[in-house]
């Protein structure tokens, strides 16, 4: 065995593999995977090999695509075949929900250059024969994806690997990691000590064991799943084209062809967890015991829906174990505090995103940059929330939900609450809908007196439309209070605070007393941040962000080495707020402080520390609203009472709590975007409208070069507001944007604007595209919907009512 090597993968399982064929591609050859025992021994060899493109997020699916292309690379590299199988696939909606929800998938898929269509019951038939159309109401044709041999696909990567240089140790397990202070790591295995660059965790099956080696706790848990292969069936002898592989959402069933029957498989909605606490070291190309008595009214539901299956006997059953994060996607990247360790894990869809996985992990690797957004699949979308029993609560929702289409005003109950702000409590008294958000509970909007805060799932407008409305209208005539302790929240101190920041970020770090917008760019110029700093003495900053991207942020941060004289943590449980907006906002606020809020005494982006009632707090006159505003921040124990005292300032001005969807709403009318949805790492600060907050005069910051060359040449793309003739939909995301029947863009995010009264999207254009009045067609749900670009903010374009 080498004695060094750049990097060790641990693990070949599909994802090892795949991963050390990247390195190897791309230019890392002394690279060494190390499998304790014969390749694909952990869940891989027994998987059904499907594979699709179909991702709710744009970026993963893809990378879905890129996998299921790749495997045409791989098999000429090595000769070795994939088994490939590429019959498209077939989905199926039994219900007016699910249908809306293929309708989406094929909008979004045309920008995404994917061929999906709608079809109708007796072209399902032509591809699959055995459906039982009285079942279903509708169907999607996907012309990617069907499914592959699993162990043949592993091994074309790794004989793949092996071409370019790479190495692979079988029969070898690393049995610990030792970090040197050099950030490199010795890998001890029973045949010897490797001196590693860098280690990759593609453990799969035990990936938590891997995590404990480096003294992390990884939110990854396997379930047991089962399928099922039939005797020959009849209907198939003769065809002359495999039938297609077919999702059926309502009896949460799959099936494909296998030889001459089918393989049926089924996400029962009663999950059993597999090895809860530690995964046997001696499991290995082993089965777990059929369950049929469990599954047997799942599987009868399949034989109901596809009844030639239940005609024949079964030929062979499959109970094996594979593992899941908490929201079903991958752990992928550098995990912070660790120099140099990088999972890639959790991978329940190994034969569809396997080849992505690697591709990005190669170039984070090597380059220092996935080369595209995947904060959906980024190891640091979880952070310290995701406990132990945080996972083993919402793997087995997950699992039970995996194919359960998602509504995007739904709100999933495993493991709620759990983190809960001080005026939780009163939250919820006042008719708070809640939404979690990186495990913190938030209110989306709030049921007036005498009804009950539950929404019905849908892609349409909900109950909620008519309460959202006045909720926006109390903001846009009165006062409204928003609880912003959801933010992401972080103080950075010292000596040497400013000139850090002034590298990290791209904009101009505020004097004492402001406050400022700060793009936080990568080396590509890319968004990885859209932040606010806060600067309260010459030495002490206070940033807010977004609370999903915490982790990713302190990671960021971290990545960037702050110096011995600066100090980074998070506020995120520390510092709770609330934002009040409206005109009436001043009003209520000065019966609360001493300080003078006058608009000359206390003018826009001015932050000061002073008592708001009875709780010293950080004010600042700031908001997302599009109107006069202020952000009050105080600590845990005065939060409620300065809730209470804001409360009862404000009874007489006609204060009214928002939510978050109200908030959606107020933003895009005034044209702002929101990080994750709108900026995210895919987008330049030039293309994202962000452009005016960089400082190019500072001598150095990252993502200068890239963001000066842009300038030069200018941007490609536009972000854009879309006044949308919608019908009872608004866009949800990743809809295509067509012109005379091309996909020329893609929808980010969208709302109705309640104040304006129309219904809005955002989203990116081409720049000769991103003129003001420009026409396009937006698919919602199946109906093309005109839409127009509105350069200019739809809600007080001169900003004088945030100025008031
Ligand atoms: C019944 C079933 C059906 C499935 N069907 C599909 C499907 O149709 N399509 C699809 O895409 N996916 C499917 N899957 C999921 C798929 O199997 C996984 O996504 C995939 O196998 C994950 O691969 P991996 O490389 O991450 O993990 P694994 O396959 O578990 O590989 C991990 C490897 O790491 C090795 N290892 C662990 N610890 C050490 C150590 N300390 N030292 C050295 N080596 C170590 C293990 O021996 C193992 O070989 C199915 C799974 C099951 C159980």
């Amino acid at each position: 065995m080498k004695e060094s090597a750049r990097a060790v993968v641990i693990g070949g399982g599909v994802v090892g593999a795949s991963v050390l064929y990247h390195l190897a591609k791309i230019g890392w050859t002394d690279v060494l995977l190390i499998e304790k025992s014969e390749l694909t021994s952990g869940s891989t060899w027994h998987a059904a090999g499907g594979m699709h493109t179909f991702n709710g997020e744009a970026n993963i699916s893809r990378l879905q695509k890129y996998t299921i292309d790749l495997y045409r690379e791989i098999e000429r590299l090595s000769g070795q075949s994939c088994g490939l199988h590429p019959n498209g696939g077939l989905m199926l909606a039994a219900n007016p929900g699910e249908l809306d929800s293929l309708r989406l998938i094929c909008s979004r898929a045309r920008y995404l250059g994917m061929e999906t269509e709608m079809i109708s019951l007796e072209q399902a038939l032509e591809y699959n024969p055995l459906i039982d159309p009285s079942h279903f109401i509708g169907a999607l044709w996907r012309a990617d994806g069907g499914h592959c041999d699993p162990s043949g696909t592993t091994n074309a990567y790794a004989k793949a690997a092996r071409q370019l240089g790479a190495s692979i140790e079988r029969f070898t397990r690393v049995q610990s990691l030792a970090q040197r202070r050099d950030g490199s790591w010795d890998v001890v295995t029973d045949k010897g000590t490797v001196h590693a660059g860098h280690v990759v965790n593609c453990a799969g099956l035990w990936a938590r064991e891997v995590g404990y080696m480096a003294g992390i706790e990884l939110p990854v848990l396997a379930m047991e799943h089962h399928y099922l292969i039939t005797e020959d069936l009849p209907e198939l002898k003769g065809r002359s084209r495999e039938i297609v592989n077919t999702t059926d959402y309502a009896g949460e069933i799959y099936v494909r062809q296998e030889r001459g029957g089918a393989l049926i498989g089924t996400y029962e909605p009663h999950g059993i967890v597999w090895s809860p606490v530690k995964t046997p070291d001696d499991f290995s190309m082993q089965l777990l015991p059929e369950d049929f008595e469990r599954l047997a009214p799942y599987f009868e539901v399949g034989f109901r829906h596809f009844p030639a299956l239940g005609r024949v006997g079964i030929r062979k059953a499959v109970n094996g174990p594979f593992t899941f994060a908490p929201d079903g996607n991958p752990l992928v990247g550098p995990v912070r505090g660790l120099p140099n360790y990088w999972g890639a894990c959790a991978v329940m869809a190994g034969f569809s995103q396997g080849g992505g996985i690697g591709l990005v992990l190669s170039r984070w690797m090597a380059q220092n940059d996935p080369g595209q957004d995947i904060l959906s699949m980024d190891v640091a979308r979880f952070g310290a929330f995701a406990t132990p029993k945080y996972t083993s609560i919402k793997v087995p929702e997950n699992y039970s939900r995996r194919f359960r289409l998602a509504y995007p005003n739904e709100e999933l109950p495993a493991a709620r609450p759990v983190r809960r702000s001080p005026i939780y409590d009163r939250l919820r008294a006042a008719g708070a809908c809640m939404g979690a958000n990186y495990g913190l509970e938030s209110a989306l909007w709030f049921a007036p007196p005498g009804t009950e805060p539950v929404e019905t799932p849908t892609y349409r407008r909900s109950e909620a439309f008519p309460i959202v409305r006045a909720e926006c209208q109390a903001v846009r005539t009165a006062v409204g209070l928003y609880e912003t302790t959801n933010y992401g929240k972080y103080e950075i101190a010292g000596r040497g605070a400013r000139g850090w920041l002034d590298r990290v970020f791209s904009s101009r770090i505020p004097r004492p007393g402001r406050l400022g917008l700060a793009p936080m760019l990568n080396a590509a110029a890319r968004i990885v941040g859209d932040l606010t700093i806060a600067c309260l003495a010459e030495d002490r900053f206070l940033i807010f962000g977004s609370g999903f991207a915490e982790e990713f942020h302190l990671r960021w941060f971290w990545q960037s080495d702050p110096p011995p004289d600066v100090f980074v943590r998070s506020l995120a449980s520390t510092l709770n707020g609330v934002s009040i907006a409206g005109p009436r906002s001043r009003e209520l606020l000065q019966r609360l402080t001493r300080i003078d809020l006058s608009p000359g005494a206390f003018r826009l982006f001015d932050v000061r520390e002073t008592a708001v009632g009875f709780a010293p707090s950080i004010l600042s006159r700031a908001g997302f609203t599009g109107e006069l505003g202020y952000e009050i921040w105080t600590t845990p124990d005065y939060f409620a009472t300065l809730y209470d005292d804001l409360m009862d300032a404000g009874r007489d001005l006609g204060l009214t709590l928002f939510g978050g969807r109200a908030l959606s709403s107020l933003r895009l009318e005034k044209g702002y975007g929101s990080f994750q949805k709108d900026f995210r790492p895919d987008y330049t600060a030039a293309e994202a409208g962000l452009e005016r907050f960089v400082d190019f005069n500072k001598a150095e910051f990252t993502g200068r070069a890239a963001a000066l060359a842009e300038r030069a040449a200018g941007p490609k793309r536009r972000f854009v507001i879309m006044e949308v003739a919608a019908l009872d939909a608004e866009v949800s995301g990743y809809e295509s944007i067509l012109k005379d029947g091309a996909a020329v863009g893609y929808v980010t995010s969208g709302a109705f604007g309640h104040w304006i009264g129309k219904s809005l999207a955002a989203g990116y254009l081409p720049t000769p595209l991103a003129r003001d009045g420009a026409r396009f067609e937006i698919d919602i749900l199946g109906e093309m919907r005109a839409a127009t670009v509105r350069l200019e903010p739809l809600y007080d374009s001169q900003g004088l009512k945030l100025r008031s």
